[in-house]
């Protein structure tokens, strides 16, 4: 466990934004070790999952979810981004969790890192010294390139993502849309169709880039006039582009520890971006849980950095043992749907299969397991 922890964030966290994040079983687990209240943290449970045609609405996979929770040894969460923030943020900071309480400074644009020293610098000029810095800034990361010597650049898809939210109220007030929702409490639905061509002009990998209502009925008019209606209840239109970026060979050097989007940024085919951030936050606590603490008194300051470095490099070593190859693999896996793992290589697997690799992973045991053998 670390000792003692300060996060430095650039924005200042007032205006939290989103949309739903759905939490699978590999990341739900971590969080509950972690000491997640689901019912405080308004997390909903997936109870069945339909995926039909949107031009006729005909089915084509339905399932049920009821026995995710048994099988996988912990539930699979539907929830708000601003409550799961909210909740992490909690964990994080209050004397909640099983860890020590950390900080978290707001405003504090690092702006500059030295992976040698394991110093970052922020734009207000102050410097900040620690024995490791780990990295979680994201799919823009400044920290890459001091870790890889060079950009891991992002290629087009040649797909954006249309996203909106629409107020249930405002569904079952309506004959054409209320069937989607009666009933059907904590269904996870996925619409098929043609469509989908690239109305993102842009090159930059932004999720928020204003879109109008009228793009996604022109986009998607063949869909089910069911569906049309439902998508004209959108407003505040997002469109995301959608680019790819490949595994990168190491997330560490020295003292500087890449871990999230800023190691492995994925498409969301898989939905699994977010859980793959919490499954390396879980792994690098139990991993630096066992980190030597120096003797006291220290025999020397050379004596003791040779041996802390050392030490690290085990570390770390360590957490890309647990991490990488499963992260690399979901980066590839997520250029294809669940559904679709034709398109990552044949024989890729099934749904079932896909369900397996990524629900029934446990880092945490893993993460021990690797400890132990150290
Ligand atoms: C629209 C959308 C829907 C998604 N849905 C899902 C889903 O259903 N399931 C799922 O598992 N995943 C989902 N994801 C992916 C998931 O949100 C990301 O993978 C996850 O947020 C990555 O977490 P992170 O901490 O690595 O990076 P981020 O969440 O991007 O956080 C990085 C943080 O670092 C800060 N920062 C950046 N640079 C600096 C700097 N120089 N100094 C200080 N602070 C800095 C940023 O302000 C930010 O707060 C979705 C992503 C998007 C965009």
């Amino acid at each position: 466990m670390f000792s003692q922890y300060q996060i430095f964030e650039q924005s200042s966290f007032a205006n939290e934004i989103g949309a739903a994040i759905h939490l699978c079983p590999n990341a739900s687990r971590v969080l509950l070790r972690w000491g997640l209240d689901a019912e405080k943290a308004r997390f909903d449970v997936t109870q069945s999952g339909l995926t039909a045609r949107a031009n006729s609405l005909d089915p084509i996979y339905e399932a049920d979810y009821h026995k995710i929770k048994t099988k996988y040894s912990a539930p699979w969460y539907l929830s708000h981004r601003v409550d799961l923030h909210n909740t992490l943020k909690d964990l994080a900071t209050k004397d909640l969790g099983k860890g020590p309480a950390g900080t978290i400074r707001l405003r504090s644009k690092v702006v500059e890192i030295d992976p040698d020293s394991a110093t970052v610098t922020l734009a207000d000029g102050t410097s900040h010294n620690a024995d490791i810095i780990i990295a979680a800034d994201g799919v823009h990361s400044r920290a890459v390139s001091k870790v890889i010597g060079h950009e891991n650049p992002a290629a087009p898809t040649g797909f954006s993502a249309f996203r909106f939210l629409i107020p249930t109220e405002e569904l079952l007030a309506n004959e054409k849309t209320k069937h989607f929702l009666d009933g059907k409490e904590g269904q996870f639905k996925i619409f098929v169709g043609e469509g989908g061509d690239d109305w993102c002009t842009t090159l930059v990998e932004q999720w928020n880039i204003s879109a109008k209502t009228s793009d996604v009925l022109e986009e998607f008019r063949s869909f089910h006039s069911d569906l049309v209606a439902t998508m004209s209840k959108a407003t505040d239109v997002k469109l995301w582009k959608l680019l790819y970026r490949e595994p990168i060979p190491t997330w560490h050097r020295k003292r500087l520890l890449l871990i999230g989007d800023a190691a492995h940024p994925m498409l969301p085919h898989q939905g699994q971006a977010g859980a793959q951030a919490i499954e390396d936050g879980a792994a690098i606590g139990v991993l630096l849980s066992g980190l030597q603490v120096p003797p006291s008194p220290p025999p020397s300051a050379d004596l003791l950095r040779f041996d802390l470095n050392t030490e690290i490099e085990r570390k770390l070593e360590a957490f890309e043992t647990v991490r990488r190859k499963r992260a690399s693999l979901m980066q590839i896996f997520s250029n294809a749907g669940q559904d679709e793992a034709e398109k990552v290589r044949e024989e890729a697997g099934n749904q079932a299969e896909f369900h397996e690799f990524n629900f029934g992973h446990d880092v945490l045991g893993e993460s021990e397991r690797v400890l132990g053998a150290l």
